[in-house]
């Protein structure tokens, strides 16, 4: 069974009802490590509602987290904002309502094109709202309690006066208001920052912030959460999981969601990503260059606390390939090869929106990688395709999208090896005299043979031996006579997609 299967039936066995929660702090560019987040979990929430279980997805931005340092794609001046809430500091580019909705709605219209359609909270709005009026009322009356829990659980050392809540200072704006007086419903503050005294009301919606490690169970109870995934990075002895769960039982009587740790993506050749460090390849760029079915996929087919490598280089091309390769065994097209596990749901789930009813036509990636950099536009391009395959009946829309990503991948990440520059006209080099007759051999089977991949290349490798000339040089000095370098993409598919035409003319011009 699929691995969002099997955590459904767990699910299932507790209640009939169910609430799944994911967050993420937009403090910097939400990355593909962050949507494995999401990405679990909407795959558990599509898991229950197929097997008829009521069932809510939720995502609640921390947009009223404080900004905790001058990250380093900040500008400066932005100093001066650490400490304020997210929510509070301007944006970076002076379109978006503030720092948090910055980096918030690329992440949630990458959502969108992905098929997750949460139920949007934002944490600040829900402090002002009130919405957690009752549970910062519980913790301050608690706050001894909840204090005897972080010393032991998270070896927290904690002075005796402590309180759970961090007062958004009038004075500087920073959340670093620390409680020295409290009476219901009053509460006297000094700020750590600017040294401002003053005293709030805690009826009062959004005047400070429960710390994460009580905000955390907090809103489990305000949402009545029962499934929520999260990073190692909370799991770890100590982490606020394990204070979470305590805190949730003892002072908010909740019973804590079944959680699930899933492992960190890591950047081919850079470590684990993280937004913090610069390590990461933001959601909505990876979007630029992988179909939507394809990223899903690379969540879906391997289990949460497994590790993922995400190569932006080569390995994107096998990424797709992949995907193309499990599209046509879901279709029968291909047999299943030993190892595979759970094909059908994989693909499934895969999809953002409905599974395809019949096979959608699509061009492998590395294919069209080189006809993208062959054709000058997409009209050309189809025009090149139309020689191979009958593109009568084909979604172009979907050919084309696939191709534009394919051309931001070419033009932003993809490996120097795999890129060439056409030459449409005949390219100022030298060839050899073995050059020359290997040509001209080539030209005599090339006129002959059926114009496909597979032909071409055999047709080198024969001429080739034919002439005694190594494999190497034979293949070379086609790059040479279309490419003006000695390497390039694999040479049946691209002469084939050149045409015998414009082969034969440009092998002409040579000898
Ligand atoms: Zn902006
Ligand atoms: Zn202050």
């Amino acid at each position: 069974m699929h691995w969002a299967d099997v955590v459904a039936e767990k699910l299932v066995e507790k209640k009939d009802k169910h609430v799944l929660a994911t967050a993420i702090t937009p403090s910097g560019p939400i990355h593909v490590g962050n949507l494995r987040e999401v990405m679990t979990t909407e795959a558990i929430y599509r898991a229950l509602k197929d097997r008829g279980i009521k069932a809510e997805l939720i995502y609640i931005g921390d947009t009223f987290d404080p900004l905790r340092k001058l990250y380093p794609f900040l500008p400066s001046h932005y100093e001066k904002y650490v400490g304020m809430p997210l929510a509070e500091i301007p944006c970076p580019c002076n379109e978006h309502k503030n720092y948090a909705e910055h980096f918030l709605q690329p992440f949630l219209e990458s959502l969108k094109e992905l098929g997750i359609k949460p139920e949007v909270y934002l944490a600040h709005e829900l402090y002002k709202e009130g919405k957690y009026n009752e549970a910062i009322k519980i913790a301050l009356d608690k706050a001894n309690e909840i204090r005897e829990i972080l010393e032991k659980i998270a070896k927290r050392d904690l002075p005796p006066n402590w309180m759970p809540f961090n007062v958004k200072c009038e004075n500087c704006n920073r959340l670093e208001g620390e409680i020295v007086e409290y009476e219901y419903p009053y509460a006297k503050y000094k700020c750590k920052s600017c040294k401002f005294e003053g005293e709030i009301d805690l009826r009062k919606g959004g005047i400070g912030k429960l710390p994460w490690r009580i905000d955390w169970p907090a809103r489990w109870k305000i949402f009545g959460v029962t499934f929520e995934a999260f990073g190692k990075d909370h799991a770890a002895a100590g982490s606020s999981w394990d204070t979470g769960k305590e805190i949730s039982k003892k002072i908010y009587n909740y019973e804590p969601p079944m959680p699930l740790v899933y492992e960190f993506i890591h950047l081919k050749g850079k470590g684990a990503m993280h937004g913090s460090t610069g390590v990461a390849v933001a959601a909505n760029e990876v979007l630029k260059m992988l179909p939507a079915e394809v990223l899903r996929f690379l969540f879906m087919k391997y289990e949460p606390s497994r590790h993922i490598e995400f190569d932006t280089g080569f390995g994107l091309l096998d990424l797709v390939d992949e995907y193309d390769k499990y599209e046509r065994i879901y279709f029968g097209l291909e047999k299943e090869i030993a190892g595979m596990k759970d094909v059908k749901r994989v693909y499934e789930l895969s999809q953002p929106y409905k599974v395809p009813k019949s096979k959608p036509f699509n061009i492998p990636y590395r294919h069209l990688a080189v006809v993208a950099q062959i054709g000058r536009n997409f009209d050309e391009v189809v025009e090149i395709l139309s020689r191979k395959y009958d593109l009568k009946d084909v979604d172009l829309e979907r050919l084309k999208e696939r191709y534009e990503k394919v051309l931001y991948w070419l033009k932003n990440y993809a490996p120097e090896e795999i890129k060439f520059e056409l030459q449409r006209e005949k390219p100022d080099v030298e060839l050899e005299e073995e050059e020359k007759n290997f040509l001209r051999k080539l030209k005599e089977h090339f006129e002959k043979i059926e114009w496909d991949a597979e032909k071409i290349h055999t047709a080198i490798h024969e001429t080739a031996k034919e002439m005694r000339m190594k494999a190497g040089k034979a293949f070379s000095t086609i790059y040479k006579i279309f490419l003006k370098k000695e390497r390039g993409p694999r040479a049946g598919y691209f002469l084939q997609s050149l045409g015998r035409e414009f082969v034969l003319k440009r092998i002409k011009e040579f000898i």
